[in-house]
């Protein structure tokens, strides 16, 4: 028998928003503009920046107080002028493949969801840019839903930072350093499409990148992208990290259907921009991603007419077996058909990776996140 779904409410305590501003999100150049704002001498801002940085990003602390190599009245100026927060967690629940998913509370009372994927030889942190999302892909869960609004670096970096905190991986001062991550990749596959919130997506990136804090290499983090081609290569110059494209159809008039942002840019503008791509190396290939739905996207044909429209691409191609949602106009292909068609893009070249669906019993796979959630909170029984 396999182990209980486990959800539980964590107690973590709400700190009442003060109004200061948030010191968690910013770069380093506004953070310096904030520093020098509340009294910083400017001469001194840059190291300011350089020891408030390490305490947050790299040792994990919230608290101005615990900041010790910071003389007493400094810490008193810090924690008048400015508050260290990241999004509550409301509820953390555990699948029986042990995948977490955290529903977490953002200012205004809005909900969003982050997923946590561990596997041998990786953990995956799925991660939300938006409160819903204003696309309506006909396939997923979140298009379902409205547009709230776009989260603020904050909020996107404050996602790792509270799974960090879930998992317990910050470093522990005096202890050795300890190689294997358990968040080591991140995917913006959440919530929510990225490239309609660049800016605070691409600086909550960069913090997580910076060597002195989170130091997560670029080539960990993949931005998955339904095709807003006019932001496309800002990817690439901006954050410089891997690209995967929401692809699912071999013909406009079938990707118009499952991906509607298709009728704004249509599969030929799109592949034109992929192949324009700053640095496209064999290293560095885009992932296309390629949700299976019976008899709508699936067949044979699809398969070589996808091989032909990837010509000249780097690529690898990462199969979805649809997840299914209460409602859903949609069914999961056949394994057989997954497998048919994984093999017609294999044999072609190009490897063809079949994912794997993962935390199914707690709707935490690709595509199911968030309403689902409200109804589940509801009945579940809450210790
Ligand atoms: N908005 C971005 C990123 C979030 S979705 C995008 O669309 O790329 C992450 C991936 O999950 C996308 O490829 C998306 O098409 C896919 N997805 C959405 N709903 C799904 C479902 N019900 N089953 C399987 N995959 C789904
Ligand atoms: Fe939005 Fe991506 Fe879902 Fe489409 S697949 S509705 S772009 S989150």
């Amino acid at each position: 028998m396999s182990a209980p779904i486990t959800q539980d409410v964590l107690t973590i305590p709400r700190k009442a928003t003060d109004g200061l501003p948030n010191l968690v999100g910013m770069t380093r150049d506004q953070m310096r503009a904030a520093l020098i704002a509340a009294g910083t001498p400017e001469k001194q801002a840059k190291m300011r920046v350089g020891q408030v940085w390490q305490w947050v990003y790299h040792w994990g602390v919230r608290d101005f107080e615990a900041m010790t190599n910071l003389a007493k009245d400094y810490r008193a100026l810090l924690a008048a002028n400015f508050t260290l927060q990241v999004p509550q967690v409301v509820t953390r629940q555990i699948s029986t493949d042990c995948t977490r998913k955290y529903l977490v509370r953002i200012d205004g009372g809005h909900e969003v969801e982050v997923v946590y994927i561990p596997e041998e030889d990786r953990g995956t942190l799925c991660i939300s840019s938006q409160v819903g999302c204003t696309l309506t892909c006909s396939f997923c869960h979140t298009g379902t839903q409205k547009l709230v609004r776009n989260l603020t670096a904050a909020e996107i970096v404050g996602q790792v930072m509270l799974a960090r905190d879930d998992l317990g991986e910050w470093p522990i001062p005096g202890a050795p350093r300890v190689e294997t991550r358990l968040i080591s990749n991140i995917v913006l596959m959440g919530m929510g499409e990225p490239l309609y919130n660049f800016d605070n997506v691409r600086d909550a990136m960069n913090v997580a990148m910076d060597n002195e804090g989170i130091a997560l290499g670029r080539r960990r983090i993949t931005l998955s992208t339904s095709g807003v081609v006019p932001e496309i290569a800002r990817t690439a110059t901006e954050i410089g990290c891997l690209l995967a494209v929401s692809f699912h159809a071999t013909t406009d008039e079938v990707r118009d259907q499952l991906v509607p942002i298709n009728k704004k840019w249509n599969i030929e503008t799109l592949l034109n921009e992929l192949r324009a791509y700053p640095g496209l190396s064999n290293s560095e290939r885009i992932t296309f991603e390629y949700v299976m739905l019976q008899g709508v996207n699936d067949s044979k044909e699809d398969a070589y007419r996808l091989v032909e429209l990837l010509r000249g691409i780097p690529a690898k191609v990462n199969l979805i077996p649809f997840n299914e949602w209460p409602g859903a106009p949609y069914k999961r292909s056949s394994g057989n058909r997954i497998h048919a068609f994984a093999d017609i893009i294999y044999n072609a070249g190009y490897a063809s990776p079949i994912r794997t669906p993962r935390g199914e019993d707690i709707m935490a796979a690709c595509g199911q996140l968030k309403s689902a959630t409200e109804k589940q909170r509801k009945s579940a029984q809450v210790n």
